[in-house]
């Protein structure tokens, strides 16, 4: 018999991303709804270690879920990654009372939540919280909506610029294993050519493709790279390399950075983290533990978080053939 849960603790880990507020509000009102509390840990798994617990009602997540970041802060704890961190990290649990954990991240958060299952068989469920929409099992992790939003904001933005002095611009959005972001937002935003870590297009390619665009009449273009493509430069170094082979162009590079992470989130995301904070709770009251919610063809839907971490994501082969046809 699973025992019964009376208090579930709520955590964000890793890197931040919008929707994760959205996300503690639903995990807390329905711990509320349910009459269980609810303790909010702050600082991620560090603040599990340090005991840094505060009790939430529902009123303690008024007017967050249109906030970007984190109100329960995140972090990375190299001292999670020792048994004797777990170990203080679980004896505080213990003393507070806690019997259940909500952990909202990466899979970095997912595997120190099935590692501390493990060690100490506490549940745990684990909601999908980062922009990069790379995690197995769901079609949209927390905040991925919302970066997408911002980035082709900021390169119709940027195209103003580009038309305006026949210019052509590198984008260079975040993704370091998965061009989601970069495939989606580019495709989104009309650029010319997108660079995904997935798909080495080669040098080669990129230039034709330029001068083909040159040739058909385009006097400025946008290319959108993600940080982690495969054609072994960065994007400065790509930027000197056309400009030594196609001198007509010149070339301009914007990274984005960490802007791609903040904001109000999307209605989307906010509707998929009240969503998922619902399951993972009644997930967790049914006696489940060990998985992840998310989104499987608009349903959502709990995968084991073993494979959650070890499942690879896929981008859509169909979009690289959308975005060869749109750049015609
Ligand atoms: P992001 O997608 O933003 O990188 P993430 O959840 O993958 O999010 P990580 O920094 O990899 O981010 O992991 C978050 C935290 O999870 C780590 O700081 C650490 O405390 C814990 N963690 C990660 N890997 C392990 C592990 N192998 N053992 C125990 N804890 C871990």
């Amino acid at each position: 018999m699973p025992k019964t849960i009376k208090k579930v603790g709520v955590l964000t880990s890793g890197g931040d991303s919008p929707g994760m507020n959205a996300a503690i509000r639903s995990v807390v009102r329905t711990c509320a709804y349910h009459n269980i509390e609810c303790i909010g840990i702050y600082r991620g798994y560090q603040g599990m270690i340090e005991g840094d617990f505060k009790e939430m009602g529902p009123r303690s997540v008024n007017n967050i879920v249109n906030k970007g970041g984190t109100i329960l802060k995140s972090a990375r704890s190299l001292e999670f990654k020792t048994s004797e961190g777990r170990k203080k990290a679980h004896e505080n649990l213990t003393k507070a009372g806690i019997d259940a954990l909500v952990v909202i991240g990466g899979d970095g958060t997912f595997t120190g939540g099935l590692l501390f299952n493990t060690e100490f068989n506490f549940p745990v469920m684990g909601i999908p919280g980062t922009i990069d929409n790379d995690i197995f099992g769901t079609s949209h992790t927390l905040g991925y909506d919302t970066a997408l939003n911002t980035v082709v904001d900021v390169i119709d933005k940027i195209r103003d610029t580009a038309s305006s002095h026949n210019r052509l611009f590198f984008v260079e959005v975040m993704g370091r294993d998965a061009g989601h972001i970069a495939l989606n937002a580019g495709i989104g935003a009309g650029a010319e050519e997108i660079l995904i870590p997935e798909e080495d297009l080669g040098l080669d390619r990129l230039l034709e493709s330029l001068q083909k665009s040159k040739a058909s009449g385009k006097s400025s273009s946008i290319v959108v790279i993600a940080e982690g493509d495969k054609i072994g430069k960065n994007v400065f170094e790509l930027k000197d390399y056309v400009e030594a082979n196609l001198p007509e162009y010149d070339v301009r590079v914007s990274v984005l950075g960490h802007m791609q992470r903040g904001g109000s989130p999307s209605c989307f995301d906010r509707v998929l983290a009240s969503r998922l904070g619902v399951k993972a709770v009644e997930s967790l009251l049914e006696g489940k533990s060990n998985y992840m919610v998310g989104l499987q063809n608009d349903k959502v839907a709990l995968t084991p978080l073993e494979q959650a971490i070890k499942g690879k994501t896929m981008i859509d082969r169909e979009l690289l053939r959308v975005s060869d046809i749109m750049s015609t």
